[in-house]
């Protein structure tokens, strides 16, 4: 599973491993409260970085099935729901973990403004591995905070026929528009009226 994590992710990294290892102690949590075996699951991920890549593969929740949701609060934790016993466990990592060492939070710096030489950027990859290995060889209870959640549970993923957009013309769902001056409007030309953004067609 962490083979296919890694491949879904396209790289391996400490906030990968921090998926792997949270999710499988969620699972491992809310199957000793809920029985469940064909589960019927729904991901809540507090962050938008690697780990909620670990989240999707070994969950199966997805964006697209509307199973998998964000909070945008920055976060490295992770609420499970069952929908048939109604039932979650939310996962957060604890704050005692270990900071990142002064060398590698340094050279990730480096690293992210483009200002590490060769030597630099190879030692950042050994210092991101080692915590990656130190992350997954890590007792899962020592890295998160787990506890039970009892709902609300989202609700379903909405299908609904779409309407044009009184503004741009493009197919929207009516749920997802607001009401303008000349009736429903797509968020993006509510917004853009807003900003005096504007789109044009391509030649
Ligand atoms: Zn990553
Ligand atoms: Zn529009």
């Amino acid at each position: 599973m962490w083979q296919r994590c890694r491949d879904f992710h396209g790289h391996v990294c400490p906030g990968l491993a921090l998926g792997y290892v949270g999710t499988l102690l969620a699972l491992a949590k809310l199957r000793e409260i809920d029985r469940a075996e064909d589960e019927d699951l729904v991901a809540v991920v507090e962050s938008d970085a690697c780990f909620v890549d670990a989240v999707q593969v070994l969950t199966g929740c997805t964006f697209g099935k509307g199973n998998f949701l964000h909070k945008d609060y920055g976060k490295i934790a992770l609420t499970l729901f069952s929908r048939r016993s109604g039932r979650g466990v939310r996962v957060a990592l604890k704050g005692e973990v270990p900071a990142w060492n002064p060398e590698h939070a340094e050279l990730l710096k480096k690293v992210m403004n483009g200002r590490a030489d060769e030597a630099e950027r190879a030692r950042f990859q050994e210092l991101h591995a080692r915590r990656t290995w130190e992350i997954l060889a890590a007792d899962p209870e020592s890295l998160f905070d787990s506890t039970t959640v009892d709902g609300p549970i989202p609700e379903r993923a909405r299908m609904e026929p779409s309407e044009p957009c009184s503004g741009c013309g493009e197919p929207t769902m009516p749920s997802k528009m607001v009401t303008g001056p000349s009736g429903l409007l797509c968020r993006a030309c509510a917004e853009s009226s807003r900003s005096g953004q504007e789109r044009r067609p391509l030649p």
